[in-house]
């Protein structure tokens, strides 16, 4: 997952700014220059839009809808949807040949992937790639992101232990829970994993909420993901056991993550599965120490949430892929063009094109 936490104003900001671009015809102009060899979009829930005020991982979630336009945005841009594994061997030919790529992933193993996205998926005819956390479908790992949002949900008032006090911080509004997630969120994020767990279990306990039954009610199980290994579109890769910030625990356990995690995904679907997503995966929960482990295990790939496109550079650093969060903050078609054409991070990252430690 790659929570956008900063809703609300941040998002709209972006959303403008990203329709601004489109309108001014420089990212079309600088497309050759800027979109590289391909990219490698990256999505999460895929269902109705249910939710209200209160959507704090809203940026992790599109409709069916738009889905399907993303599709044909993609295809209309002159981007070839392929296999990751044909994307590899793209990237691994001095020259590019044919159109640029583009591999559509989805993280984390979200029924609603089955229900809503996999028709789309087979209507178009996309080939994509399903990263699965085998702590969920087993009903063993937390989603905490999700637990914090379902807690300050319910809760009106929330319950801090601060400075040897007890403190109530209220929570009575959509707004002041919306302020109180990202307030949350981006500390907790700055914790080691225990620390983020235990307070996302003690505000779940304090609104009574089944962190188990989230997981259940969300994720997949083995049968589930059995569908999409009978799937001919589909490969099926690793997203660890528990969905941990590796970058923050030491090497063994992280040793351990990755390689009993793609053991038990191979084992379930009978066959090879050596691509790799890093859960959360911005560079202080995935960076060179990971890199280096992922390559020693043997991984064909590993893709990152850090932004920007796939340049013929990354082919010397298949474990560090750049990804395009698809954000359901904006689901537009100007905005996905934008992003396409590469030109925000060519921008941001003032013509450097990888960013791999
Ligand atoms: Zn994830």
């Amino acid at each position: 997952m790659n929570t956008s936490a900063n809703a609300g104003l941040r998002q709209r900001a972006i959303g403008a700014g990203l329709d601004w671009l489109g309108a001014s015809g420089l990212p079309a102009l600088a497309a050759p220059l800027t979109r590289g060899r391909g990219a490698i979009l990256m999505f999460h829930h895929v269902r109705p839009w249910t939710g209200g005020a209160f959507a704090p991982n809203r940026g992790l979630e599109i409709t069916p809808e738009f889905l399907d336009l993303a599709i044909t945005t993609v295809r209309a841009r002159g981007f070839e949807i392929i296999t990751l594994d044909a994307a590899m061997d793209s990237l691994s030919r001095r020259k590019p040949e044919g159109p640029p790529f583009c591999v559509l992933t989805f993280d984390d193993g979200y029924r609603d992937n089955l229900v809503h996205a996999l028709p789309v998926l087979r209507r178009r005819q996309a080939p994509f790639t399903l990263y699965i956390t085998t702590g969920f479908a087993e009903r063993t790992a937390r989603l905490w992101w999700i637990e914090l949002e379902a807690a300050l949900r319910a809760l009106n008032r929330v319950g801090f232990i601060a400075g040897g006090g007890q403190a109530v911080i209220p929570s009575d509004t959509d707004a002041k829970k919306t302020k109180l997630f990202n307030k949350l969120y981006w500390h907790l994020r700055a914790q080691p994993e225990d620390v983020l767990l235990a307070a996302a279990e003690e505000l779940t306990d304090q609104a009574g909420i089944d962190r188990r039954a989230l997981v259940e009610n969300l994720c997949m199980d083995w049968d589930e993901i059995g569908e999409f290994a009978l799937e001919p579109l589909c490969t099926i890769g690793v997203h660890t056991l528990t969905h941990p910030r590796l970058a923050k625990h030491p090497l063994d356990f992280a040793r351990k993550e990755l390689a009993e995690s793609r053991a038990i995904i191979e084992a379930r679907i009978g066959r090879p599965a050596a691509h790799l997503a890093w859960p959360v995966g911005d560079p202080t929960s995935a960076g060179p120490r990971e890199f280096a482990l992922a390559r020693d295990l043997g991984f064909a790939s590993a893709a990152t949430t850090r932004k920007g496109m796939v340049f013929g550079g990354h082919a010397g650093h298949p474990m560090a892929l750049p990804r395009l969060s698809v954000n359901g903050g904006y689901q537009t078609k100007a905005a996905l063009e934008v992003l396409l054409s590469g030109a925000p991070f060519w921008l941001r990252n003032l013509g450097r094109r990888l960013d791999v430690n």
